[in-house]
């Protein structure tokens, strides 16, 4: 059975495994990220290296290697060229990669890594398009079209959380005002309940969305803040289903998971938003891979499995 060696390179955390021909994963180790780019790619290459021996019985030695990271990739795939919590930006990790480990190494965005790992192995396997969505600190997305991760002109397509929901609305993390984002991304949730509620539960005063869920029931200002927030995140979603015809609907992410609800709600408004030919088979899952996604994901992108 063929293989490649697989990463997910996040901002607080890095996962290595390598990962069978089934998508069976193997081997996988777990590191803080490494601040600084010599210490980062030396812990890199030390995970790799760990994974070749022994190899799982049964298993060829990995033909590639494919990460999926945070951070904009290069047209090239080959470097990530704005990463702003890894130390690798700009720096040429695939030629570093084929040097060191003698394979090519395939890179994408985790978005688009997770979506591809929903599509090879998640419950909405084979659905094509695939739209994934990711409610967390901000907004992930990943679009499967053709048995393939969507890219766009310039490797930048996909930053619907930047799209204006109401002109001159709230104020957003990117700089600008009335993005998705800044009404149902998790960062900017707890930041607008600071900023209407005071000090939250958190021992720095924040809030969590959970937070937020808990107290709706005594202060209308939070239940303000998740009513705009369910507005917003069907009204983006029903916006993706119409222009895009997905055969289904992957939601997953941190919001989600504080707040169960959200994923019927959404599923709910969406149907009633769109066109029948739009909603007519149209499948809503929850994402099943989390991490592991896009290490399926990122082996997939090799292209050594023939996906
Ligand atoms: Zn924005």
């Amino acid at each position: 059975m063929q293989s490649v060696l697989a990463a997910d390179l996040g901002g607080t955390k890095c996962r290595f495994a390598l990962v069978a021909e089934d998508l069976s994963v193997h081997g996988v180790r777990q590191i803080a990220t490494p601040r600084q780019r010599d210490a980062f790619v030396a812990a890199m290459d030390d995970a790799f290296a760990a994974l070749l021996a022994p190899l799982p019985a049964g298993v060829a030695p990995p033909a590639a290697i494919g990460i999926g990271t945070a951070g904009v990739i290069s047209t090239d795939h080959r470097r990530i060229e704005y990463a702003p919590n890894l130390p690798v930006g700009g720096f040429d990790l695939g030629g570093h990669l084929k040097t060191r480990h003698g394979l090519p190494a395939t890179l994408l965005n985790d978005g688009r890594a997770s979506a591809m790992g929903e599509y090879v192995r998640g419950e909405a396997r084979g659905k094509d398009p695939l739209l994934v969505l990711f409610f967390g600190t901000g907004i992930g997305i990943g679009l499967v079209v053709d048995g393939r991760p969507y890219r766009g002109a310039g490797n930048a397509a996909g930053e619907v959380g930047h799209t204006i929901h109401v002109p001159d609305g709230l104020p957003c993390p990117c700089g600008r005002r009335g993005c998705f984002e800044a009404y149902c991304g998790g960062k900017p949730m707890g930041l607008r309940a600071a900023a209407e509620l005071g000090r939250g539960p958190k021992e720095d005063g924040s809030w969590s969305v959970g937070d937020v869920l808990r107290a709706a029931g005594d202060h209308p200002a939070a239940a303000r803040i998740l009513h705009d927030a369910e507005r917003a995140a069907t009204a983006m979603v029903a916006s993706l289903c119409t222009l895009l015809n997905p055969a289904a609907v992957v939601l997953g992410g941190g919001v989600m998971g504080a707040w169960p609800e959200l994923f019927s709600r959404i599923e709910e408004g969406t149907r009633q938003w769109c066109s029948e030919p739009v909603r007519r088979g149209l499948v809503f899952v929850r994402s099943r891979g989390g991490s592991d996604a896009i290490l399926w994901g990122a082996a997939a992108a090799t292209g050594v499995f023939g996906h």
